[in-house]
């Protein structure tokens, strides 16, 4: 066999499905047959859900106070073992993906001190970094067989973070923010190290100064550590430059993170190909030094939903195949896909479905160039010249939030100076800004053509979502094109102060009643599973120009 382009491939469970035999066996078999390497269980207190730790909590004591802690950890040690001798039994290796600090909230009953004066907690106690190298050293004590940890330490997102600190007193106003996240590491490499395993550390920054903050912790902890980051800089934006982080981390190993599923491009309810863009990155970031490679499967915020139950598996496929051999011909990874055969996103993920393979070539064609027309449609009608245009897919309820995910909270000028410049509400750009939607919707409503005029040799479920697909996904992009009409003119009226701008704005707020009853006849009580209504929600539209009224009103 040859030597892999990648030498660590991983796939990532990231939602509740982790605790589903059938999705973790079904991953297991996938990962098998695809030459991966390992699987991740990516679970923020995945670590807390199995130790106590004793060091803290003995057990008559937590079966005094706390007796359901007791059981329910017992049940997770059971089912986390039995999936650990899986992937031994199947050759692979298993990583935990955690984000710290985390802790059960029994430790801040048993020990109040942890608070500071304000009442907040302390996130610079040197008790925390003995806690944690305490966890570890329990948890590889158990659990032997796991190959490593995946961290992303002090984010918001954690119990405990640098990031988000309330506590006032003197030790947190004066404590270095790369002090921080340096002690934290030391104590979770000590226990991960110290038990032989690998420590991965994710970097995740939304402004181009945090980019290598994480870097320098990591490496001036030890060489041994390795750096994971996403595909782009920010998020797994398709639309976005490569990271430029990736080739800039020293000695330390890199690994990088993809998204299959399609958290920003579809949810799998409506099929994309991200397969080629995933293989032009993960030719140029193995030129970068990487060495791994995450491919992720669904969301942890969702549930019932994951890469297995769509079309997107093409994307799983692809990125198993590349990583594997990074020169792979897009013809094998789709010829790969049409074998493993298509299930329907409509019916929810923990359906077991019979794949349905394509054999028929004109079949191969039409579902091939579905795949990539999609990724047209979802670039051009989701996004705004480069700039996100959605909230995790779904249409705007709020029209405040329009400007400030594309040039606030989710902005490119980070890595493309004055990028956001080209979605300002201007002469010049408005007209250019919805002939992009009219480029989407004309290609949306060209697909439902193309899947009218064919006539596939498929299954009740695929032909089903075919014809779910054709009525939907126009009536989707749409939605986005309504919405970008809105919240140019509405932007500019708020600029100018112009009633006529003004009207202009309330002229654009037609039609909106109209295609959110469309949306609730394509979606509601069918069925489907509740992801496809998460897509369609008529509501949203209708709050959405409620927002907007109230916006001009104020004007
Ligand atoms: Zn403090």
């Amino acid at each position: 066999m040859s030597v892999p382009s990648y030498k660590d491939r991983l796939l990532e469970i990231h939602g509740i499905n982790m605790w589903n035999t059938f999705h973790v066996d079904r991953a297991i078999r996938f990962a098998k047959s695809c030459n991966l390497t390992g699987i991740i269980f990516h679970c923020n207190e995945l670590i807390d859900k199995v130790v106590f730790p004793d060091k803290y909590f003995d057990k008559d004591e937590l079966l005094s106070f706390n007796p359901v802690r007791n059981s329910v950890t017992k049940n997770y040690r059971y089912y986390l073992r039995s999936v650990l001798d899986k992937c031994r039994e199947n050759g692979l290796e298993f990583y935990g993906e955690v984000k710290e600090i985390y802790f059960h909230n029994d430790l801040i009953t048993k020990y109040p001190q942890l608070r500071g004066e304000n009442g907040a907690l302390c996130a610079t106690g040197p008790f925390w970094w003995e806690f944690l190298e305490e966890k570890y050293r329990e948890f590889f004590a158990m659990f032997p067989d796991v190959a490593g940890i995946i961290v992303s330490p002090g984010t918001r997102e954690s119990m405990v973070s640098f990031a988000a600190n309330r506590c006032t007193c003197q030790r947190c106003r004066d404590y270095d923010v790369d002090e921080w996240y340096r002690s934290l590491l030391a104590a979770m490499y000590r226990a991960v190290d110290g038990a032989g395993k690998k420590l991965i550390v994710r970097d995740f920054s939304y402004t181009k100064a945090h980019q290598y903050a994480m870097v320098d912790a990591a490496g001036s902890v030890s060489d041994n550590i390795t750096m994971s980051m996403k595909k782009v800089p920010h998020d797994y934006y398709p639309v976005f430059p490569d990271n430029p982080a990736i080739g800039n981390c020293g000695k330390l190993n890199q690994w990088v993170e993809f998204d299959t599923w399609g958290q920003f491009f579809g949810l799998g309810v409506f099929p994309c190909s991200v397969s080629e863009d995933m293989r032009g990155r993960m030719q140029r970031y193995l030129d970068k030094g990487a060495t791994g490679i995450m491919l992720r499967t669904d969301w942890e915020n969702m549930t019932q939903s994951s890469v297995f139950c769509g079309f997107n598996m093409l994307n799983l496929i692809a990125g198993a195949m590349i990583s594997f051999d990074v020169n792979t011909d897009m013809d094998a990874v789709y010829d790969a896909w049409f074998d493993h055969g298509l299930v329907s996103p409509l019916i929810p993920d923990s359906y077991s479905q019979i794949p349905c393979k394509i054999t028929e070539g004109k079949d191969r064609e039409l579902f091939r160039e579905m795949m990539q027309l999609c990724w047209k449609i979802l670039e051009k009608g989701i996004h705004v010249r480069g700039h996100v245009f959605n909230r995790n897919c779904q249409i705007f309820d709020r029209y405040d939030l329009t400007y400030n995910i594309m040039t606030v909270f989710h902005s490119r000028d980070q890595w493309e100076p004055n990028a956001s410049k080209r979605v300002e509400p201007t002469g010049e750009n408005i007209p250019v800004m919805i002939a992009e939607k009219d480029e989407a919707l004309a290609m949306a409503r060209k697909l439902r053509d193309m899947i009218a005029a064919a006539s596939p040799d498929v299954n009740h479920n695929v032909k089903t979502y075919l014809e779910f697909v054709a009525e939907g996904f126009p009536a989707y992009i749409e939605g986005f094109r309504l919405e970008l009409i809105s919240t140019v003119y509405t932007k500019k009226a708020e600029i100018s102060q112009d009633p006529g701008d003004v009207q202009k704005a309330r002229e654009t707020l037609a039609g909106y009643e109209e295609l959110a009853s469309r949306y609730d006849s394509l979606v509601r009580n069918k069925g489907y599973s509740h992801v496809v209504e998460y897509m369609l929600d008529g509501d949203r539209l209708i709050r959405f120009k409620a927002d907007v009224s109230r916006v001009l009103d104020a004007i």
